[in-house]
């Protein structure tokens, strides 16, 4: 057995960190375990930008109050209930506490981003995005006396009679053990895990692509429900949205996603339309299309916009497919120009006369007589020339974790609290998101939790 330390915390990215810091705020000897090598550490924290916090007024970063109030109701909103209402109000109760507490382990902040997701009142944005911050939290562990290995993969843990011993870590000789007095699971998600997501998805999963960092695959998801933890969440669930199909498999970040939905119309493979691309206002549809191309044929959308909308949306990662008609615009994308022709026609003769769009507001300028709808910002598709945005699901984070109790200790299935093995971050978000997702509140759950579970951890490692 390698090295004692007091609590270990196994992962690297913002709710790991979270937990480390607070452990070793309290005196603890704390070793975090990264599977990653150390240029890409962090997992998906790394593509973030902005953390969702309850605050009382505007101040220099915050355009307006949020209250707790407030943002339970949104997180209920887009939930329709979170799974354990107890542990969500503490999550919104203390992320009031975190800019502070940020703000003392390094972080600075900037002036919140405009853009299509209008976030400046409830969010708040760090400096330099989520790499940034991560590179502040690992400095900040350095100077405090935190150990880190990198490369390091736990695959298994040792608990016994509810009470965990020992990680075992992958290594060439067949695996090394490193004991603690308690341990920290802050691994993500398993979004990375495409075989795991073919198990509720089938073939579709292998269209997928996964936004974030690679490593996500659920090994310690796997480690805890094999040693009895009780799982949480719906295991097909996942926060998925349209990216360019034309992005990397895995890793692509936030420059992937395409905003051009609302402003035009999106086919699937046949060329036909599947849904109403003007449902409701951007900020409440964008993480809807992931789900929905994933259930189209292929997997694969178009979305079709023309000269008068092209530049107003945010521009893509990827030159969009462009020509001069209708006819030769099919072909670039592999649709049947005949049936792609008919269904433009179609959509356009049901939004003829259209001429304004507000995006400001559901501006009522609605389809007539065609199925699906487009209830909103519907002009048609009649001025050269033409473009084709090819899409994809863009996976972010799986919504299956481990239940826990409030003191983010995990829970097995009988309902008892394991004794010293704590969770925080994407693993259990799941006891709060059960579909549906608040911008910036998955930085809010890890850093709760995150703080919450090395507190914990090491209250239980002094005692
Ligand atoms: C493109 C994109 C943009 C996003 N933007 C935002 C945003 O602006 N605001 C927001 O709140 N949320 C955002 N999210 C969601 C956010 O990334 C997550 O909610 C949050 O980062 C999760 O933190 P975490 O610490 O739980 O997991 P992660 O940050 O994913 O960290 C998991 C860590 O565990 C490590 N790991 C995994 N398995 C093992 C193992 N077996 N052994 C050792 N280590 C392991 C990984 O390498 C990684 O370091 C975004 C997500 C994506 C993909």
């Amino acid at each position: 057995m390698a090295e004692n330390y007091d609590v270990i915390v196994v992962g690297g990215g913002n709710a790991a960190l979270c937990a480390a810091l607070e452990a070793r705020g309290a005196g603890c000897r704390v070793l975090v375990l990264e599977r990653s090598p150390e240029h890409v550490r962090g997992g998906n924290t790394r593509h973030t930008r902005n953390i969702r916090c309850s605050h009382a007024a505007a101040d220099q970063f915050f355009s307006g109050p949020y209250s707790e109030e407030e943002h339970l109701t949104d997180l209920i909103g887009v939930t329709g209930g979170p799974e354990n209402l107890d542990l969500a109000k503490m999550a919104i109760r203390e992320s009031s506490a975190l800019p502070g507490w940020m703000s003392a382990h390094g972080v600075h902040w900037q002036q919140p981003l405009a853009g299509t997701l209008h976030l400046g009142r409830t969010n708040r944005w760090f400096l330099g995005g989520g790499k940034a911050l991560l590179n502040t939290y690992y400095r900040t562990a350095a100077r405090m006396g935190i150990d880190v290995r990198y490369n390091a993969l736990v695959e298994d843990l040792i608990i016994e009679n509810g009470r965990f011993d020992a990680v075992r870590l992958k290594n060439e000789t067949g695996g090394e053990l490193i004991r603690a007095r308690a341990v920290a699971i802050a691994a993500g998600g398993y979004e990375a895990n495409i075989e795991w997501l073919k198990r509720h998805w089938g073939d579709a999963a292998d269209n997928f692509i996964i936004r974030g960092s690679p490593y996500n695959d659920g090994t310690m998801l796997a480690a805890l429900m094999k040693r009895g933890a009780k799982s949480i969440g719906d295991p097909k669930g996942f926060h998925a949205i349209g990216v360019d199909a034309r992005a990397p498999k895995f890793d692509g970040g936030i420059v992937t996603r395409l905003d051009a939905t609302p402003f035009g119309i999106v086919v699937n493979r046949d060329a036909r339309r599947f849904y109403d691309e003007g449902e409701d206002i951007w900020p409440k549809r964008y993480a809807i299309w992931g789900t929905l191309i994933a259930g189209q044929p292929g997997q694969i959308a178009f979305c079709i916009v023309d000269a008068k909308t092209i530049d107003r949306f945010l521009p893509p990662m990827f030159k969009p497919y462009q020509a001069d008609t209708l006819e030769t615009l099919a072909p670039l994308m592999g649709l049947d120009p005949g049936v792609f022709v008919h269904t433009v026609t179609e959509y356009n003769r049901a939004a003829a006369g259209n001429t304004e769009l507000h995006m400001d507001r559901l501006d009522g300028n609605s389809t007539r007589g065609i199925a699906p709808p487009k209830s909103n910002w519907a002009l048609p598709i009649d001025r050269a020339p033409f473009y084709g945005l090819p899409l994809r699901p863009g996976i972010t984070f799986t919504y299956m974790g481990v239940a826990v109790d409030e003191c983010a200790r995990v829970v097995d299935q009988s309902g008892k609290p394991f004794l010293n093995v704590f969770a925080a971050g994407e693993i259990m978000s799941g006891n709060i998101l059960t579909k549906g997702y608040l911008g910036g509140f998955g930085l809010t759950i890890g850093s709760v939790f995150g703080r919450l579970a090395g507190r914990e951890a090491a209250k239980y490692a002094r005692a």
